[in-house]
């Protein structure tokens, strides 16, 4: 898979007077200092307290950042990321992101998200995968489910790997509903020619979003086909805005209000910038609000696995290690059974082939 680098993201391009008088260079390194500081699992350990807790009150030995700091930078910042611009989400998801953000690079698939899913598929046997089929229903003791269609599909053990929410509906006396979870909604647009921006930035809203969710008002703006060419055809750039929560309006008028905005950040030629598709996601990442635990269990009953980034953090890399933790355990149980198979495929053979066997 080609990965492409997102050059330094974010606090470059930052300006020294929307920081509320902190250099980047002081957030930088304070956030590099947490990430060295503290291992993953030191982390999990923390007070399980909100963001705006930690932020306010105890961001370093003590010390916390002033309102306006949070107002015009970890609100839209982490709003976009959480889709949480009131803060109320668990510091250690803060910090565990931060920390990834410090050591690790952010880049984007060359050829867009769905890359990733499609390169596991291409892992998988052919055929043991069926796309737009939904599970209406799991039988009891999860030997089994039935789709929409009406047609039941035999199994020795199920893994349910949808969204919190729906997890919550399938097997309803196993997953306890979970707290609403975060919404946002993204408007893509194509822009003829180059973005407004040298390299590759995040812009965000310093006006004050804290109460901006379910509103039209921007989170955040970013042009992805800067990072990866192949996300805009030659000559044209893609742009993409972000808004926490999803707003009332009937799509014109939200484009028109978005658009509104754009003109008011990046200058008229924002209004040559033409609408492409408009997606309100509803489900878009489970709540993580403490009490907030990292790993939640993968086997609910004998046949009945979970998996999905709610067990773990919301994320794709809570996604996978949530697939990876739920296939040790499937395999872990299904290993026995399999192995005695085996054994049976064996003994079979050998009569047939009048082999003598000794056990
Ligand atoms: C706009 C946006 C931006 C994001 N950006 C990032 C990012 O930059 N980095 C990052 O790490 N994370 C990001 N995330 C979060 C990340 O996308 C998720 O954490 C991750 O995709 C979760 O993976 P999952 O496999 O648990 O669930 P999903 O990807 O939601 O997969 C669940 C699947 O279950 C299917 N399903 C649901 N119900 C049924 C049913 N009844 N029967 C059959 N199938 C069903 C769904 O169709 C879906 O395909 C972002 C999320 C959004 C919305």
């Amino acid at each position: 898979m080609e990965i492409v680098k997102v050059q330094d993201l974010i606090l470059t391009r930052l300006e020294k007077n929307l920081l509320g008088g902190h250099s980047a260079e002081e957030v930088l390194g304070t956030w590099r200092l947490q990430a060295t500081l503290a291992s993953e699992e030191e982390i999990y350990t923390r007070p399980d307290i909100s963001i705006y807790d930690r932020l306010s009150r105890d961001v370093f030995f003590g010390a916390g950042f002033s309102e306006e700091f949070i107002d015009k930078f970890f609100r839209p910042f982490l709003g976009g990321i959480f889709f949480d611009t009131k803060l109320k989400t668990s510091a250690r998801e803060f910090e565990f992101v931060i920390r990834m953000l410090s050591i690790g690079e952010n880049c984007l698939p060359e050829e867009g998200m769905q890359k990733i899913p499609n390169y596991l598929k291409s892992l998988l046997p052919a055929d043991s995968v069926r796309l737009n089929t939904q599970v209406k229903s799991i039988k009891e003791d999860g030997k089994g489910v039935t789709l929409s269609s009406g047609e039941f599909v035999a199994a020795s053990c199920v893994v349910v790997a949808t969204c919190g929410k729906m997890a919550s509906q399938l097997v309803p006396d196993v997953v306890s509903e979970m707290q609403e979870p975060k919404k946002t909604t993204c408007l893509y647009f194509a822009i003829d020619g180059k973005p407004p921006a040298d390299v590759p930035t995040v812009f965000l809203n310093g006006d004050g979003v804290k109460d901006a969710q379910g509103t039209s008002t921007i989170n955040n703006v970013c042009f992805p086909s800067m990072v990866a060419s192949s996300y805009a055809p030659e000559g044209k750039s893609l742009a993409c805005v972000s808004l926490v929560g999803i707003p009332d309006q009937q799509e014109d008028q939200l484009v028109a209000d978005v658009k509104k905005q754009l003109v008011s950040w990046f200058g008229p030629s924002a209004n040559e910038w033409k609408p492409l598709r408009t997606y309100r996601i509803p489900f878009s990442q489970p709540s993580q609000e403490p009490p907030f635990e990292r790993e939640q269990s993968v086997r609910r009953k004998e046949h009945l696995f979970l998996a999905g980034d709610h067990v773990e953090t919301a994320s794709i890399n809570g996604a996978l290690r949530a697939g990876a933790r739920c296939a040790r355990a499937v395999s872990d149980f299904l290993l026995p059974s399999l192995v005695q198979l085996n054994k049976e495929e064996v003994r079979k053979y050998a009569r047939e082939k009048g082999i003598n066997l000794s056990d």
